[in-house]
C-alpha cells in the first residue's frame, strides 16, 4: 500500500510500505476512506520537532476490512471514524474521560500514520466509533473533523467551560481554533471573539459563529479583549496555537475565576509564576481525549446539525500530499482532506 513518510523537514514522501495485517485480537485493518494533513504535522515540516522517517497522519475515517477474534462493536464493512490517540476505552483514566491519555494510549502519528492507504487500528473497539451507516459522500468531510480538529475543539471549549450567557475568546485561527468557535456557538456562548488577522479565516470563523473579530496580537489583543468585556476579559478562553505568545495572550485575555482551555501542542512554553498566581484563571488541556465526545459528535454530524466540513478548503489525492503540505505551510490551505 501507499503512505505518507517524511525523511526530514519538509521531505514529504509517498511510498509503498507494507499492508498491515490483525496482529492482535483486540485490532482491525481499516481501508482509509479520507485522511488529511494537521496543523500539528507542520512542527516536523518545520523542524521544530525532526521526523526520522516518520509515518505521517493521525487523522482518518474508514471502512472496517478486517477484526480480530475480540472485536465487539465493529464489523467489516462498517463505516468508522477514528480518534487521533488509540485508547481501550476501559481503564481507569478512560472510564474518567481521559482516552488520551490512556494506560494503553499510542498517537496514530509516527506509529500507525493515517495518510495511507489501510491503517491497523489497536483497541479497535476502544477507538473506533461506526457511523449508523454509509454516509453519504458530502458527510465524509464533516466526520474526519471530528476525528481531531472538531473533536479538539469541542474538548477545548468543554476545558474552558463555555456554557450560555458566557463571552468566549480564540486565540488561533487554524482548523482547531475554527472548530472552537463551532462548538462555543453549539454549547450557547452569547459572545464569541475569534482572534485571527487572515480575512479568509475571519470570514470562516464568522460562518462558524464568530460576534466578534480581533486582528491585533499579544497584548493590543488582550486590550481589545478586555474592551469588549467592560475590561474583565472573557469568561472562557480557547488556547489554540501552543506558543508563548498565544499562551500568555489567552491567559491575559481570561477574567479571574475564568477558565482557559488549551489545545495548541505545546512548544517552548513557560508560564510565569507571577502572571499564574495572580491571574486567579483556571487551566485545563492537553491532547484532547476525542473519544470521549465521538459517538455524539458523529451523531450530531449524521442528523446534521453541525456542518464544520468546510474547515477542509483544499482536497488532494493522497499521491500530491506533499503539495498537501507545502499549502498548508505557505497557509494557502487552512486544511487539507487526502484521498487514497
Ligand atoms: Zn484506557
Amino acid at each position: 500500500m501507499r503512505g505518507v513518510v517524511m525523511h526530514g523537514p519538509g521531505d514529504v514522501r509517498v511510498e509503498e510500505r507494507d499492508n498491515p495485517t490483525i496482529q492482535e485480537p483486540t485490532d482491525a485493518v481499516i481501508k482509509i476512506v479520507a485522511a488529511c494533513v494537521c496543523g500539528s504535522d507542520l512542527w516536523p515540516y518545520w523542524g521544530t520537532d525532526i521526523p526520522d522517517q516518520q509515518l505521517m497522519g493521525h487523522e482518518y475515517v474508514g471502512i472496517v476490512e478486517q477484526i480480530g477474534d475480540d472485536v465487539e462493536t465493529v464489523q467489516p464493512g462498517d463505516f468508522v471514524v477514528g480518534s487521533f490517540v488509540i485508547s481501550d476505552n476501559t481503564c481507569e483514566i478512560c472510564a474518567a474521560g481521559y482516552q488520551s491519555r490512556c494506560v494503553n494510549a499510542i498517537f496514530v502519528d509516527g506509529s500507525i500514520g493515517a495518510q495511507a492507504e489501510y491503517a491497523r487500528i489497536p483497541y479497535a473497539d476502544g477507538t473506533l466509533v461506526a457511523t449508523p451507516g454509509v454516509p453519504d459522500d458530502d458527510m465524509i468531510p464533516s466526520l474526519l473533523a471530528a476525528s481531531d480538529v472538531l473533536g479538539t475543539g469541542w474538548f477545548a471549549a468543554h476545558a474552558a467551560e463555555v456554557g450560555p450567557g458566557k463571552t468566549v475568546a480564540v486565540v488561533g485561527d487554524g482548523a482547531v481554533g475554527l472548530m472552537g468557535v463551532l462548538a462555543a456557538k453549539e454549547m450557547g456562548a452569547e459572545q464569541i471573539i475569534a482572534m485571527s488577522k487572515y480575512p479568509a479565516r475571519q470570514e470562516l470563523a464568522r460562518e462558524f459563529g464568530a460576534t466578534h473579530i480581533i486582528a491585533e496580537r499579544g497584548d493590543d489583543g488582550v486590550a481589545m479583549i478586555k474592551e469588549l468585556t467592560d475590561g474583565l476579559g472573557a469568561h472562557s478562553v480557547i488556547e489554540a496555537v501552543g506558543s508563548q505568545e498565544s499562551m500568555m495572550q489567552a491567559i491575559q485575555s481570561t477574567r479571574p475565576g475564568g477558565h482557559v482551555g488549551y489545545v495548541g501542542v505545546s512548544h517552548d512554553v513557560e508560564l510565569p509564576g507571577g502572571e499564574l498566581f495572580f491571574g486567579l484563571v483556571h487551566l485545563h488541556g492537553g491532547p484532547a481525549p476525542v473519544r470521549r465526545f465521538l459517538p455524539d459528535l458523529v451523531q450530531k454530524i449524521w442528523d446534521r446539525e453541525i456542518d464544520p466540513s468546510k474547515v477542509f478548503d483544499q482536497t488532494m489525492p493522497l499521491d500530491q500530499a506533499a503539495d498537501a503540505y507545502a499549502a498548508m505551510d505557505q497557509r494557502e490551505a487552512i486544511k487539507v482532506m487526502l484521498k487514497p
